[in-house]
């Protein structure tokens, strides 16, 4: 078997405790994108550290995003998993900030550099402890030829040729571990969309649509502009289309899931999860939406949704399980 499908197969043996593995795998096979070969030598090191660094940032991003769990246990996190939520909150309070942002977008290095290097060595810790000479083992047995490691040490040995392999094979590789990823926290998350979700990470950036293409729309029920929200008029400034199910549980903008809101209400509540109230306002201004789109005959794409999400009772059930 080639060193490649035998990175496969132990992807596709992974536990279904936690999330470490797949989070593992995926370092490295980053590290073996970014190897370059000097020709020195045919032993490659990789230090731990550099493994934790982007075990960190997985977890950063799918934390402050999404917050999704990557265990069973809501309650009792994987320890890593903690290291990210205290990381996160003082980066927060740091910035004053709640909005969600991309490692290397956060400047995390200069706005909490001990707490960062504090969560760098409790993470290779709990990766020496939980995860590095685990990860080669397949019931009960370890898979021999991925790579040389000593429990405890600081740093793992692995060819030059098998990295290269990885190297070269990595798009299959990424996608097998991502898919295995998602596998997991399907179990742990009632979140829609989980795949784009996980994905992200590999983007440079998430892209937030613009959402004016939706004004038509809302206009049409709403000419008066009301904010959804405080059930003032919005006048001097432009109404914030928002997501009454949050926009980070969802990862879509739906016309039923959008209203106008002020930019300051709109604001103040984001990744909240709405009221009951709201909720029922919502499925009331759907309903009237809809009938507005009827009678002035717009039958696109958008009107079907509308009608698709009415009839499933889509809000009502994402309401549901955004509270996990
Ligand atoms: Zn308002």
């Amino acid at each position: 078997m080639s060193f490649v499908e035998k990175w496969l197969q132990i992807i596709r043996n992974c536990s279904f405790d936690n999330t470490y593995k797949a989070s593992w795998a995926k370092a490295i096979t980053e590290l073996a994108v970014e190897f370059k070969d000097d020709g020195s030598t045919e032993r490659v090191e990789i230090s731990l550290k550099s493994i934790a660094e982007k075990v960190l940032r997985f977890y950063f991003e799918q934390t402050i995003f999404f917050n999704l769990q990557q265990s069973s246990n809501p309650n009792k996190p994987p320890v890593i998993l903690s290291i990210v939520q205290n990381l996160i909150k003082y980066y927060q309070q740091k910035t004053g900030s709640q909005k969600p942002v991309k490692w290397y977008k956060s400047n995390i290095e200069n706005i909490c550099p001990l707490e960062l290097k504090k969560a760098i060595r409790d993470t290779v810790r709990a990766l020496k402890t939980d995860v590095s000479y685990r990860f080669i083992r397949i019931e009960g047995k370890d898979v021999e030829g991925i790579y040389e490691y000593e429990q405890k040490e600081d740093s793992l040995f692995m060819s030059k040729d098998n990295l290269i392999a990885l190297k070269e094979n990595s798009l299959i590789v990424f996608d097998a571990i991502n898919y295995r990823w998602v596998q997991m926290l399907e179990q742990f998350n009632h979140s829609p969309r989980l795949s784009k979700k996980v994905r992200i990470i590999d983007d440079e950036q998430i892209r937030r649509k613009p959402l004016g293409k939706f004004s038509t729309y809302l206009d049409s029920e709403n000419p008066d502009h009301l904010c959804f929200l405080c059930r003032e008029k919005i006048e001097y400034e432009t109404p914030a289309v928002d997501h009454v199910i949050p926009w980070s549980y969802l990862y879509a903008d739906d016309i039923w899931n959008l209203v106008y809101a002020h930019q300051t209400c709109n604001s103040s509540k984001s990744n909240v999860i709405p009221s009951e109230e709201l909720i029922a306002k919502l499925e009331a201004r759907n309903v009237q939406l809809l009938e507005q789109l009827r009678s002035k005959s717009i039958r696109d794409k958008h009107y079907a949704e509308l009608e698709m999400a009415i009839d499933n009772n889509l809000v009502r059930k994402f309401w549901i399980s955004c509270q996990g």
